[in-house]
């Protein structure tokens, strides 16, 4: 089997296919760096994690890119209200540079701790106003997009027949209505912000052709996957939430500048709730990774989500990671083991028991990055693996530990043996030394004839499950 890729354009699987035989151009919307990471973020960054690996592991060169929104997105994904980044700089009392800066490595502390490796290129959008600037005049200069007396530039949606490829609204059908209630300088109110003139105290802002202001949220991916990759790219990923209108809005904006495809593969996470209702700052159900982590080892929470396939839903709750948390440990105390042990001199040795694990577990990742029926092997496995360490059956231990390695370059773990195991073994020689002590006392007692005092030793030592046998005098 070959790798399928759910594509949100056909909503099927399709034949992975790449531009390029040998590189992935991988881009995934990055956070918007003005609050500490939550549950969210440790899901999809796991989930797009796992697909940057498991294209690594099939051999592409994956050069994965991801956005730092640290201008630009507004409250509520209107064109109206307040930069994120300058609303919570101001409640925080400190420069909006300083306060992107701060989450952005609160972010990547995070990211880091979930086992997700670092994007490829992780690009700030402030760090590539010009390029934005370019991409927008060549959307005004085709005539998709228009100034207003107030320095705003919006596009054009009704001009883009296009216009709703990815989400399937209609304009017509969605929109009418809203029409009348919108009291700003769009031609129409469905039109969105390329640029947005700076007014009353906005730091973040740079000179353009229409005057001193900020980019528009959604121009900044097209803008940066059009730096980094090109016209067109083969996948861009996301959350299920930003479909519309941000994933929307980048299509529109790179074909119309472009005149090619955007992307060929448009992959989506689904989305998140805690204790089963929605997850909101206002709902006061908010879990960040700190509060999380806490609690939790961040291994044992990245095993939790990928549990789930990244198009279902994930409920957080603490009571639902505490359920897993028994077999995590025990499989990364196996697999720790396995991976300790196969640095021996062993030859290697196939079983086909191990090879028909092996073949699943690929085959489950080749099925959409099927990460549930992935880690249901990697259960199947540690009671294997369990077998061969507990009957010493060091034959297949390297064959053991390839298939250990491949859990975790795909799905990015570290499996660690802990030391106090390496005490148990010595305690384990320890009460064998007292059993032949203790064997030795009861030989002495029988030969003095003190019969009572044996069998009672003997007696109380069946009781705890211990066999003692008597030796000859
Ligand atoms: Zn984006």
């Amino acid at each position: 089997m070959a790798l399928n890729i759910y594509n949100s354009f056909s909503r099927k699987k399709e034949l992975f296919v790449p531009i390029d035989k040998k590189q992935v151009k991988l881009y995934v919307c990055g956070p918007t760096v003005y609050g500490p990471p939550h549950v969210g973020h440790a899901r999809s960054y796991t989930n797009f994690d796992v697909v940057r690996r498991y294209l690594d592991y099939l051999g592409y060169n994956v050069k994965y890119v991801q956005n730092i929104t640290d201008v630009g997105h507004l409250v509520g994904d209107s064109d109206d209200g307040q930069d994120k980044i300058l609303a919570q700089a101001t409640k925080e009392n400190i420069d909006p540079y300083a306060l992107a800066y701060k989450y952005e490595n609160i972010y990547f502390e995070y990211m880091d701790k979930l086992g997700i490796k670092r994007p490829t290129i992780s690009a700030r959008a402030t760090g590539f106003i010009p390029e934005m600037i370019e991409l927008v005049q060549s959307i005004i200069d085709k005539g998709f997009a228009y100034v207003t007396s107030e320095g705003n530039v919006y596009f054009s949606v009704h001009k883009l027949d296009s216009y709703g490829k990815l989400s399937g609204r209609k304009l017509e059908n969605n929109l009418s209505g809203e029409r009348i209630t919108v009291a700003d300088d769009k031609e129409n109110p469905e039109d969105f912000a390329l640029w947005k003139s700076a007014v009353g105290g906005h730091i973040m802002k740079w000179n353009s052709p229409w005057g001193v202001g900020y980019p528009g949220w959604h121009i900044e991916c097209s803008a940066l996957s059009k730096r980094f990759f090109g016209d067109t790219f083969d996948i861009h990923g996301g959350g299920l939430d930003n479909i519309f209108p941000h994933h929307e809005s980048e299509i529109a904006q790179s074909e119309v500048a472009n005149g090619k495809p955007f992307v060929n593969y448009f992959m989506h996470n689904n989305l998140v709730t805690v204790n089963g209702t929605k997850m909101g700052k206002s709902l006061g159900n908010f879990i960040t990774l700190e509060q999380l982590f806490e609690t939790f080892n961040p291994m044992l929470v990245r095993y939790f989500i990928l549990q789930f396939h990244y198009r279902k839903p994930v409920d957080f709750s603490y009571d639902a990671i505490e359920m897993v948390k028994i077999q995590y440990n025990k499989m990364n105390e196996i697999f720790g083991k396995i991976k300790k042990l196969s640095d021996g001199e062993y030859n290697e040795v196939e079983s086909a028991e191990l090879v028909d694990i092996k073949e699943s577990f690929i085959s489950a990742m080749d099925d959409d990055f099927n990460t549930p029926v992935a880690t249901a092997e990697m259960l199947r496995f540690s009671k294997i693996a369990a077998k061969i360490l507990s009957n010493n059956n060091l034959y297949y231990i390297k064959e053991a530990n390839t298939i250990v390695k491949m859990f975790e370059d795909i799905l990015g773990f570290d499996f660690t043996f802990d030391d106090t195991n390496e005490n148990s073994s010595q305690s384990n020689e320890d009460n064998e030394k007292l059993l032949d002590l203790i064997s030795d006392i009861r030989t002495k007692l029988r030969a003095e004839k003190n019969y009572a005092l044996s069998d009672y030793i003997r007696d109380e030592l069946n009781k705890l499950d211990i066999n003692i046998r008597d030796k000859k005098i």
